[in-house]
């Protein structure tokens, strides 16, 4: 079966020499590579900046005499050669890990995910899940371990965030152009999109049709149920993610879980093993053994099969992230399948009933739990809480021997480190460096960057982001729908000379963004300081049915708007990948203040901590392990309690007043704040070896993924 062919020709105006660009263009190894970025961006500019730096919308638009010229170039055509080398040789190569392993490039992985986030050209996540996700495919692409994605192709994405006048989030949707994005139909020998097909009971089957993206040399296969061929009611249910009712959401996880199965039958893929990325995608687990038992096993020995292939790892202690569905709507959709697993209905309800909780529905995480024959947290404080969350489902246990290990999140380091601060890297760091970066000792050589350099280089971030964050508001005072209070409180008076906290996540209860504004006196007093002033950026979107979210977001946008704190404290509209990047390269303090143990681990430190940008984080999640007292700062008591927002507050507030603030605003003669530089140090080498997916990666083989095999 072939995949990745051409969509109708559109790129059938591109000089031969330039060919290799639609290659280059329709693997996301473009988006991690910084040379190969270039490449685009070279051939004009502005097309580049209004494509959103979507390569393949950028090529279809651009003008043949544009790409007639590039390839006329020599010096285009250096770089271009030296690219596509590097790009060739990295498809080509043999799989590193394959080549010394037991792993069979024959028998992958494969990894289900409801979300995936991996460009913001492809909006195909909501938040941390969906990067987690990504940078997951990303890291076992450089470290060539076989596996394959699974998720949905969401036409119209999560949400796009507008603030109204009224300092209210509006939601809208941005409807994705499938012909111009790195995805393409995955086609059969007669050049029809192949289709599975997810029987549903009650109703006729619905189908799916499969896309892929190339990641690296991963294979994401996406599916799509918008198609002629489905019933209008279910043509919606790839729609968009985490939307509609429950009956809604129970049929998008049929779809990923059952559908998914059948792809990779599909596709003539024989999986060695099933990773489940969150509960959403447990009904893979189902029609895993639905197989084997068509093969001749009983159900018991087909669940024991399954045991032995299955990896499930849990994403949140909320409660709100773990799916219950009502036992009738599980019984609408199962009826007939439940008799393919050689099930009465009891003994399938039982499979999702949680012991405390047996009326309850039929829980995902349970059902996950029960099959898998191994689960993982995602941060060591997240294992504790998540073995005790689900003690009572191994009641002859104690809570130390719950079956639940834990292998702590990781970023990619390509995605997530800013191309001037790598080049930094890259200088001082020796040849070689990158493919050793989970070893702490490469990033010793931190001392050996000057501090006036790397205090330069992350000044200039700070501009970019300024910048750009300025930029977005000056787009939307021109468009003529903004109040003026509005584009202020959208950071058009952001001073990058200003010591800058960054705030960017979910809004939600848990999270706590407006902690900071407990006392609003002595925040005032911070932010209007003579000579010493703070200031703030939020981001965050809140999910469509989460009120309180959206109440939150209210709230930091009038703060945010109102003359009384002067343009100090800004909050940027839709928060995604682009933005992200922006803000964890460019703002000086990365705050984080959730209610413990909520955060299981969270991502957004670790991207900053990356580019040299410090933590200043409630101890939860990531944190817990990461905190060295040198590297940024804690505060807060890890232990639960109720009523700790003054508490954490005054804390925040104290380690700014006393600690931060001053450090930050002491330069020495040379114009360099050489203490804060030191801080700046301390955090890329603690963090960036331990935090990285190449770490996490490397974990979850050596856990996991050989062991299993
Ligand atoms: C990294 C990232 C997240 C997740 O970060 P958390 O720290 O888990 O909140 C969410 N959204 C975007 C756009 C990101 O880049």
């Amino acid at each position: 079966m072939e995949s990745g062919i051409p969509k109708n020709g559109n790129f059938a105006h591109l000089p031969d020499r330039l060919r290799g660009l639609e290659d280059l263009a329709e693997n996301l190894w473009w988006s991690w590579n910084p040379q190969a970025r270039m490449l685009f961006k070279m051939l004009d500019r502005q097309a580049w900046k209004e494509s959103g730096h979507n390569p393949d919308l950028m090529l279809r638009q651009l003008p043949a005499d544009t790409l007639i010229s590039a390839a006329a170039d020599p010096n285009y055509m250096r770089h271009y050669n030296l690219v596509m080398y590097h790009f060739n040789r990295y498809i080509n190569e043999p799989w590193p890990w394959t080549a010394h392993e037991k792993t069979e490039a024959k028998s992958p992985i494969a990894y289900f995910s409801a979300e995936f986030g991996l460009h913001h050209s492809l909006p195909f996540f909501a938040g941390g899940l969906g990067f987690l996700a990504g940078d997951h495919l990303k890291e076992c692409s450089d470290l060539g371990v076989p596996i394959v994605g699974i998720g949905f192709m969401y036409p119209a994405g999560y949400l796009r965030q507008i603030i109204n006048r009224d300092g209210w989030q509006d939601n809208h949707t941005q409807q994705l152009d499938r012909e111009a994005a790195s995805i393409n139909r995955v086609i059969d020998e007669k050049g029809d999109q192949v289709r599975v097909t997810v029987p549903f009971i009650n109703h006729r089957p619905v189908e799916a049709a499969i896309w892929k993206v190339s990641v690296g040399r991963i294979s994401l296969l996406l599916m799509d149920t918008d198609i002629e061929q489905n019933d209008p009611a279910f043509r919606s249910i790839s729609h968009q993610l985490y939307a509609g009712n429950q009956e809604k959401r129970l049929l998008q996880e049929i779809v990923l879980g059952i559908g998914g199965s059948r792809v990779l039958q599909a596709m003539g893929t024989r999986c060695g093993m099933l990773h489940l990325n969150e509960g959403h995608a447990a009904f893979a687990l189902l029609e895993k053994i639905r197989e084997l038992v068509e093969q001749g096993d009983d159900f018991a020995s087909a669940r024991q099969k399954v045991r032995q292939m299955s990896l499930f790892t849990t994403h949140t202690p909320v409660a709100a992230g773990h799916d219950v569905f009502p036992f009738e709507l599980i019984e609408k959709y199962f009826k007939t399948y439940r008799p393919e697993l050689d099930l009465g209905k009891e003994e399938f309800m039982d499979l999702g009933r949680h012991p405390d909780k047996p009326d309850q529905g039929f829980n995902m995480t349970v059902l996950a739990l029960r099959l898998s024959g191994k689960s993982n947290a995602v941060s060591r404080k997240h294992g504790e809480v998540t073995r005790s969350m689900w003690q009572s489902l191994w009641p002859e246990k104690t809570e130390k021997q719950v079956p639940i290990d834990h292998v702590t999140n990781g970023v990619h380091l390509a995605s997530w480190i800013e191309p001037k601060i790598r080049l930094l890297y890259n200088k001082y760091f020796g040849e070689g460096w990158y493919n050793a970066h989970d070893n702490p000792a490469i990033w010793e050589f931190i001392e050996e960057i000057p501090d006036r350099e790397l205090w330069q280089t992350h000044y200039w971030l700070k501009l970019k982001l300024i910048d750009y964050i300025r930029h977005k508001s000056r787009n939307r005072w021109s468009s003529g729908d903004a109040d003026p209070s509005q584009v202020a409180g959208m950071g058009t008076m952001l001073d990058p000379s200003v010591l800058t906290l960054g705030f960017a996540r979910r809004f939600t209860t848990y999270k706590r963004p407006d902690l900071i504004f407990s006392d609003l006196g002595r925040l005032k007093k911070m932010l209007h300081h003579p000579w010493r002033p703070i200031q703030i950026i939020f981001a965050g979107k809140s999910h469509p049915d989460d009120a309180k979210g959206h109440e939150l977001i209210h709230r930091i946008f009038e703060f945010a708007r109102s003359s009384e704190l002067g343009g100090r404290v800004a909050f940027v509209e839709n928060y995604n990948e682009q933005l992200s990047q922006y803000m964890v390269h460019g703002v000086d303090v990365w705050l984080n203040n959730p209610v413990p143990p909520m955060e299981a681990s969270g991502t957004s430190g670790m991207k900053a901590a990356l580019n040299g940008v410090p933590h200043l984080s409630i101890p939860d999640g990531w944190w817990l392990e990461g905190f060295t007292g040198k590297n940024g700062w804690s505060f807060g008591s890890a232990a639960e309690k109720q009523d700790r927002n003054k508490e954490d507050a005054e804390q925040l507030y104290g380690l700014l007043e006393n600690d931060i603030i001053p450090k930050y605003y002491q330069a020495d003669e040379d114009g360099v704040p050489h203490q804060w530089v030191g801080i700046m140090k301390e955090t890329i080498k603690s963090c960036a070896p331990l935090f990285s997916a190449r770490r996490m990666i490397k974990e979850y083989i050596t856990k996991f993924y050989t062991e299993s095999r």
